[in-house]
């Protein structure tokens, strides 16, 4: 039988990289073979930022792997396993097959002005779009149909699993990540007599396609999960649920609303 291949993040600071290596060391006494390139198994150690990180880094090979992220902070939504789990947590990754969960990701194809240029991006909690100067102005259409011209701070628009992030603070609403949707949500909106926005958070199933359209500037902030870059000369910005999704390796039960509780109301 071929050797499982893993691979291992840490967030770098001291108590991730121990757990790292202790992990590491568990894993190759269990004959796993350890491959920073080719894994079908990464794990991260640190927080939800760190396995976006490792989300990132094996973004080409999403079909061929699965993730597992251990928490060395707070709970995370996608660093759910504990320091005092790991013992537990290599003998399951070592007795395969094990299950895997799929959760959905969100495109975004930027377009530019210059040449019919484009770049595609996939992200695992969300893509922020703010104006470098003055407030974002934006025509927003849904489905083809022109819906709203959107003026305000920026637009954030996250995945079922990131709706817990950015997404919670603006108040969207909390998706279960077995719903193929992306979400729409507002940046201080300004609305008065003469502008208007729908003002709610907006749930797209699966089919359904966002674009903005810049009004006058055509610079923008765009951050995609951790990572923000200057976009100049953008003509538009689609959004849409990707055809790639995330893999979790899954050992044990822990329910969606069981970790928001956890991480949101209460741990008793
Ligand atoms: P960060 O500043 O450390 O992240 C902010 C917080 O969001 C951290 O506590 C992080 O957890 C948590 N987080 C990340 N993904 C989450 C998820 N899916 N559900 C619930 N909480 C989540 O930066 P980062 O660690 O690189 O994470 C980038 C993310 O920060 C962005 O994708 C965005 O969602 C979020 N963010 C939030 C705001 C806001 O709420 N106002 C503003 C900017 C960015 P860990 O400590 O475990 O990493
Ligand atoms: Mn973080």
């Amino acid at each position: 039988m071929e050797k499982i291949k893993f691979a291992i993040t840490s967030k770098g600071n001291q108590i991730s990289n121990t757990l790292m290596q202790k992990m590491k060391t568990y894993l190759l006494d269990f004959h796993l073979e350890y491959d920073e390139n080719q894994p079908d198994i990464v794990v991260s150690v640190g927080g939800d930022g760190t396995l976006l990180y490792a989300f990132h880094r094996y973004r080409n090979r999403l079909d061929k792997t699965a993730f597992i992220g251990v928490h060395t902070g707070h709970l995370g939504f996608y660093a759910d396993w504990t320091p005092d789990e790991i013992e537990k947590l290599v003998i399951a990754i070592a007795k395969t097959p094990y299950q895997t969960v799929e959760y959905p990701l969100l495109e975004v194809i930027i377009r530019y002005t210059n040449g019919g240029r484009e770049a595609r991006y996939l992200a695992l909690n969300e893509c922020t779009v703010k104006s470098v100067e003055g407030s974002l102005v934006m025509d927003v259409e849904i489905k083809g149909q022109r819906f709203e011209t959107f003026r305000g701070d920026g637009l954030c628009v996250s995945t079922p699993s990131g709706s817990t992030a950015y997404n919670k603070s603006l108040g969207g609403a909390i998706l279960h990540p077995s719903l193929q949707a992306i979400q729409i949500a507002e940046m201080a909106s300004i609305n008065n007599r003469v502008f208007r926005t729908i003002g709610s958070p907006l749930v797209l199933p699966g089919h359904h396609t966002a674009l903005l359209k810049p009004v006058n500037d055509a610079d923008f902030q765009i951050t995609i999960d951790h990572l923000t870059l200057l976009h100049k000369d953008v003509k538009s910005i689609q959004f849409r649920v990707a055809s790639e999704k995330i893999r979790f390796a899954r050992f044990r039960a822990f329910p969606f609303w069981q970790r928001v509780r956890d991480s949101f109301v209460c741990d008793d």
